[in-house]
């Protein structure tokens, strides 16, 4: 199994350093490049690609000063989006091979948060930025929410076991809006629980599992009839399709709790 580290950046940020052999290492949405250099530094590594999920700042910020003290490291991004220093613009079903690593991400094509946001999914894990979080998901920005459901199905499909290594520390935030939506989960009181230890202890709550998140996170969970209820509670009328509830969803978060 690959290692994976996180780098702690700005307030709540995760820069993910995957590892491979002699030193090398692919950094993932690097929003500012000097965590990642002490980092390096630190552990005697060597960054040799940089994998871009989309394009806001938090995540590509350090990607020039990251190639000005590693001008081989190659940088990869999704292909729908304006980023600058991108020297491959992936798509749905490009595969990633970056010698050194064992890490081959297969590319996703997530857009919702952003319009060409993509995810990398490989050896078990899934690097998916800001489009699912740990028992939340991303706002919608420049995309659609119709887009972001599709997305999230997409990712719904992923073996259970799939570690899931999003790019922000939300998650006891997120557990608190799940809550309001179904405040008798067991799953859900029992994750809030672990990670209110967790967070205690100052220990990171990611990567989760998607099979955890299946089980707690509502906006997985749109076709769950309690789920509904809650939606159609709050919306004030039926809501006749996924899309619809997960729409509610979204909002509902966006207006009322965040
Ligand atoms: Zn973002
Ligand atoms: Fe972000």
């Amino acid at each position: 199994m690959m290692q994976v580290h996180g780098i702690a950046a700005f307030d709540d940020n995760y820069i993910w350093a995957i590892q491979g052999e002699n030193g090398k290492v692919a950094i993932v949405d690097p929003g500012d490049a000097d965590p990642v250099l002490s980092y390096l530094q630190e552990t005697g590594q060597q960054a040799v690609a940089i994998l871009i999920t989309h394009k806001h700042y938090d995540h590509v910020g350090g990607i020039a000063d990251l190639k000005e003290n590693y001008p081989d490291a190659v940088v990869y991004g999704p292909a729908g989006e304006p980023i600058q220093g991108l020297d491959y613009r992936l798509k749905a079903g490009d595969k990633v091979i970056i010698p050194g690593l064992q890490f081959r991400p297969e590319i996703m094509e997530v857009p919702g948060h952003t319009e060409g946001h993509i995810a990398y999914f490989g050896d078990g894990a899934l690097f998916c930025g800001d489009t699912l979080f740990a028992c939340g998901c991303g706002r919608v920005f420049s995309g659609t929410m119709a887009q972001l459901h599709r997305s999230l199905d997409k990712i719904s499909e992923l073996p259970g076991e799939t570690l899931v290594y999003c790019a922000h520390e939300y998650t006891l935030d997120n557990i608190g809006f799940a809550k309001w939506v179904e405040p008798d989960n067991a799953d859900l009181i029992q994750r809030e629980d672990q990670v209110r230890a967790a967070r205690q202890q100052q220990l990171p709550t990611v990567p989760s599992t998607l099979d955890l998140e299946l089980r707690t996170n509502p906006f997985l969970r749109a076709h769950v009839q309690r789920v509904i209820n809650a939606a159609e509670h709050y919306a004030g009328h039926s809501l006749d399709t996924d899309e619809a509830v997960f729409t509610v969803l979204r909002q509902w978060k966006d207006r009322d709790y965040d």
